[in-house]
């Protein structure tokens, strides 16, 4: 892994330089590169004025299958901070960083999340997969962000990593950092008592990908997904004709589209089962400013709606 930390020395060094050169920190922004647009979000909501962002893969790109270029180093290579997802998320990005030259700091937003295996954490499920290895066993399931409580973990990362960066203004961080988690909070027991409003024999859906691990771990929806946890991957027939079959057995609400997938082979399971198409789930990139989903917890408030809509059955 070229990701390294070096949080510490690099505080050491700066609080030194802070002091010297207070008049003007103050006043100069600290540039961040953020990897895809829902950590840029996060760094936005609490870096504010202060932080002079870019964000590497914008709203509605796909960092599965990101091919940087040339720009992107030149970019990376002017920061100061370099915003991660990790779990394995940019697997571009080690070989980004080599190529820019980068000294800045790389901050890895999901450290303290307990990951959650790719293909689900239960025990069974590994048992019954011992016929056919094809799944990474081993791997982690990048998609924490989609666990609100993980956000959390995700916001005080980068509050972190802002006001060791630029301690000139890390009170405001400190303040904007709660302030984002306390409304992150609001909406995680939102969401809770919104889907425990639904029957549980009505909380499994089909997407595309396998984005949604963590949020049905976290508030009780199963999600069956053809493809893995990559859209990097396509489903074979063979996986597409297994999740029919299941719709067809089970009680499945509702096949939904991703705004970073294909949409024709859900088109074809909604198709060849009668069920009904959800609306657009955003997995892995926030949508450009005038679609329903700019921000997080924007984000986050569409999926559930869609959701609950479907399982409702209305
Ligand atoms: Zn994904």
């Amino acid at each position: 892994m070229v990701l390294r930390r070096t949080m510490l020395a690099l505080c050491a060094g700066l609080s030194v330089a802070a002091w010297t050169t207070a008049a003007v920190a103050a006043d100069a922004q600290l540039k961040v590169v953020a990897s895809f647009s829902i950590l840029g979000d996060m760094v936005r909501e609490i870096g504010g004025r202060h932080v002079d962002l870019a964000t590497l893969v914008g709203p509605e790109g796909d960092a599965h299958v990101y091919e940087p270029t040339p720009a992107d180093a030149t970019t990376i290579a002017a920061a100061r901070l370099l915003v991660v997802n990790g779990l394995g998320f940019e697997s571009w990005l080690p070989r980004l960083i080599e190529a820019s030259g980068s000294s800045g700091e790389v901050i890895v937003a999901s450290e303290g999340v307990v990951p959650r295996p790719i293909g689900g954490r239960h025990e069974e499920h590994a048992e019954a997969d011992d016929e056919h290895h094809d799944h990474h066993h081993g791997a982690d399931d990048p998609h924490a962000w989609q666990d609100l409580a993980n956000g959390v973990i995700y916001a005080r990362n980068i509050g972190s990593a802002l006001a060791a960066a630029d301690p000139v203004n890390a009170d405001e961080y400190a303040r904007a950092t709660e302030a984002y988690v306390e409304r992150l909070q609001a909406l995680d027991a939102e969401v809770r008592a919104k889907l425990a409003a639904i029957p549980a024999d009505r909380r499994t859906v089909v997407t595309s990908h396998d984005a949604f691990g963590y949020f049905g771990d976290a508030y009780g929806v199963t999600f069956v997904a053809p493809v893995g946890s990559s859209t990097e991957a396509e489903a074979s027939a063979a996986d597409v004709a297994q999740i029919i079959d299941q719709i067809r057995r089970e009680n499945i609400s509702a096949v939904f589209v991703e705004n970073v997938s294909n949409t024709r082979m859900i088109d074809q399971i909604a198709r060849e089962t009668g069920a009904a198409i959800g609306g657009a789930l955003y997995s892995d990139a926030l949508s450009g400013p005038d679609a329903p989903a700019p921000t997080y917890t924007r984000m986050v408030a569409w999926n559930v709606l869609q959701l609950t809509r479907a399982m409702a059955g209305s």
